[in-house]
């Protein structure tokens, strides 16, 4: 039988490269897409000699074509941390609005099934704990984060309105904070900030008092959830996550106990509109698709650690957030 061909865009991202290799794992025919400015060949590389793996190096906020039948799409380009979305705001309002509606396009155009990541920020800093999927949220649209919040929103809302209108197969996960080898060391993110702290030998940069809480999941876990999502027939937004809470000083803690740095955390200011709390409600996801998490934070940070540890020592000490080898 002929394979099923899947394009997954932000394909050399940490996701969208983990979303290669399960696809490739189940043979279909993947390709990949991606426009390296915050993405990196390097987490994709191995796929390169396999005859079922093709990529293209192209920005999906300009028109999309990919030649043959594409029975799905995936939609994981856009910068994803808050340094990024400082970095590079319109980029950041572009792949996931104007990006998405290409996508979309391409999608009715090869009637495929398309599944767009969506995050925990469309929740904003919440008021309410944990975030059920019916929460809509406290995002405020003109602070920083409001580039990502709103693209993603709207990609959202425009997702939801070639459903019911065009009658396009949708999915939409909502990913909260996720970690595993493939994440840039540099991208601001707590994980990979802490973790090069304790290999540098610095001092842990806790913002604000470390009272504010993530629940992080391991990539394994959320890419299994999001597998489940695209091949069920649930086209309402989908939370996937770990619902263990921490506080960041906690989090903190556990990196320092884990290194062995001799390193202790040191409080900086909260970034403007850092959420307070953040814990994803997975009824859904354990009734709809049987999913829940399997791996606990010790495991999964353990094996995140020996990734960061693995890397070039030049790489470990180039510790501002630029994009490495964009430099
Ligand atoms: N954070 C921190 N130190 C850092 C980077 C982040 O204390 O060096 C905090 C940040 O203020 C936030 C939490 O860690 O409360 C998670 O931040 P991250 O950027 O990883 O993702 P977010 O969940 O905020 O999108």
């Amino acid at each position: 039988m002929a394979r099923k061909r899947i394009l997954i865009t932000g394909a050399a991202g940490f996701l969208g490269s983990h979303l290669c290799d399960r696809f490739i794992k189940e043979d279909y025919h993947v390709i990949g897409m991606d426009n390296l400015i915050t993405g990196d060949l390097r987490n994709i590389e191995h796929l390169f000699k396999l005859e079922n793996f093709e990529f293209y190096n192209h920005d999906v906020s300009k028109f999309v074509y990919v030649p043959g039948e594409l029975h799905y799409i995936l939609h994981f380009a856009s910068p994803a941390s808050p340094i990024d979305y400082l970095k590079i705001p319109i980029q950041t309002l572009k792949v996931g609005s104007l990006g998405t509606h290409n996508l979309l396009g391409l999608a009715r155009s090869k009637k495929s099934r398309m599944l767009i990541a969506s995050t925990s920020e469309v929740y904003g800093d919440p008021n309410v704990n944990p975030q059920p999927e019916e929460y809509w949220g406290n995002v405020n649209p003109v602070g920083p984060r409001g580039v990502y919040d709103e693209a993603k929103r709207f990609q959202e809302a425009i997702t939801m309105a070639y459903h019911t209108f065009h009658g396009l197969e949708t999915r939409i996960v909502r990913i909260f904070n996720t970690y595993g080898p493939r994440m840039r060391l540099n991208d601001g993110r707590v994980l990979p900030a802490f973790i090069g702290q304790a290999l540098r030998g610095e001092s842990l940069t806790m913002f604000g008092d470390g009272s504010q809480t993530r629940s992080f999941c391991y990539v394994d876990d959320l890419i299994e959830g999001i597998y489940r999502l695209l091949h069920s027939d649930y086209a309402q937004p989908m939370n996937i996550g770990n619902p263990d809470e921490i506080t960041i000083r906690q989090f903190g803690e556990e990196i320092i106990k884990l290194t062995g740095t001799d390193q202790q955390l040191i409080s900086l200011p909260l970034p403007t509109d850092d959420p307070k709390q953040r814990r994803p409600d997975i009824t859904k996801a354990r009734a709809i698709l049987g999913w829940e998490p399997k791996v606990s934070r010790s495991e999964g940070l353990k094996i995140t650690y020996e990734y960061f540890k693995s890397l070039p020592e030049k790489e470990i000490q180039h510790k501002d957030f630029t994009y490495y080898n964009k430099n």
